[in-house]
């Protein structure tokens, strides 16, 4: 082998931006918190949560414990003020982390599971009137993959029909909508380590408009207390600590310029990737409603891709190898009236079909060059 040959390795997802970008600053917010002896639901959280309000342009903001608490507890709230009732049926799309499901489930809801459309792996709008029954009441939207759905659209259906809109937003921090910002009745985001928007532990918040929602959800969160030892629901204890909010408001400002180096890195894979064996999704006509948290692929030897490109040291991964109707916690759901789904050849065609290759702001260019190399050398 010649030595100028030395195999590269591609990480799947590195850290190593953050502390390139942020340097002492991580630690300095760490230690505030260390000496001010105050580590739940202080002065951290309060800032972190106006901070993260403004930026998404919203009135509220309350942190929780993770996202899918965030899911769970702004689904509960929502029962609680009555806007919707134990059983009734929330759409959600068919190809999504199996979170989302298990929020629906966990609020007492039925979730109905729809298609996506293919060209972006959100959920297909055309398919929404025919997965409706007496009981929807509310679509619970994911941004997959870092991509808005089609918001302006989804919020047209539901105006119609009198149904609620919730926003899964765990993968989407920082994707933006163009013109007059559509609002759904409330969005989750999840802080876990490696999102666009990362703690250093778990972490999620729920964003609304809706102050009286996010004052249910604070109370949720905290045994279903507004007052001290006075419990006025059944709650849980899920809070976002105060180190988890120290970091959160240190790594904010950077959102934006981590988003764009996404960005910059798949309009180079769009451009560059050219294997007829491989399909990539297109850059939306708003660029910045795609936020990249994930770039996917598509192939219909993708196990044989995924190989390929180990042996030449790039790692990649698959969302999602199964999708949540085929996962074992919900075999005899259907049956039950516990979940409700038709057949769903599209969800399991992109289970089968999915190669998620490197991406995030760690990436150099070169990392980027050598990815395109060794897809377009597949054969
Ligand atoms: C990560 C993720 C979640 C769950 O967030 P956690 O903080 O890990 O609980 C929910 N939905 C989607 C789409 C996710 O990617």
């Amino acid at each position: 082998m010649l030595f100028s040959q030395v195999m590269k390795h591609v990480p799947f997802y590195s850290l190593d931006y953050v502390e390139r970008d942020l340097g002492s600053l991580l630690g300095e917010s760490v230690d505030a918190v260390i000496k001010s002896n105050w580590y739940i639901r202080g002065s951290h959280c309060t800032a972190f949560e106006e901070a993260f309000a403004a930026y998404c342009g919203k009135k509220a903001c309350v942190g929780v414990g993770n996202g899918l608490d965030a899911l769970t507890l702004m689904l509960k709230a929502s029962i609680i003020l009555g806007r919707m009732a134990e059983g009734d049926e929330v759409i959600v799309p068919a190809n999504t982390f199996v979170a989302t499901v298990l929020a629906v489930r966990a609020a007492g809801l039925v979730p109905v599971l729809v298609e996506p459309a293919i060209e972006t792996c959100n959920l297909d709008v055309a398919r929404l009137a025919d997965a409706c029954s007496q009981k929807t009441r509310a679509i619970l939207v994911v941004h997959l993959y870092g991509r808005l759905a089609d918001m302006p659209a989804i919020c047209e259906f539901v105006k119609t029909r009198g149904l609620l809109v919730f926003e899964d937003a765990a993968q989407s921090h920082g994707a933006a909508l163009d013109g007059n910002n559509l609002s759904s009745n409330s969005t989750a985001y999840s802080f876990y380590p490696t999102k666009n928007l990362g703690a250093m532990g778990d972490g999620g918040a729920v964003v609304t408009d809706d102050l009286e929602l996010a004052q249910v959800v604070r109370s949720l969160g905290n045994y279903g207390s507004e007052q001290k030892y006075v419990n006025k629901y059944v709650g849980v204890n899920s809070r976002l600590d105060e180190i988890q909010a120290a970091i959160l408001l240190a790594k904010l400002p950077h959102l934006d310029s981590w988003n764009a180096r996404r960005q910059e890195i798949a309009s180079r894979y769009c451009a560059e990737i050219r294997n007829p064996l491989v399909r990539v999704t297109p850059i939306p006509a708003n660029p910045r409603s795609h936020v990249w948290h994930v770039f996917p692929v598509f192939c219909d030897r993708r196990d044989e891709l995924q190989k390929f490109l180990k042996t030449r040291g790039v790692e990649t991964l698959i969302h999602y190898p199964i999708p949540p109707h085929k996962q074992e916690a919900f075999v005899g759901a259907v049956s039950r009236g516990e979940l409700r789904h038709g057949p769903l050849p599209l969800t399991e065609e992109l289970a089968r079909t999915e190669l998620s290759i490197p991406m995030g702001p760690s990436m150099t260019d070169d990392q980027v060059a050598y990815v395109v190399e060794s897809i377009n050398a597949f054969i």
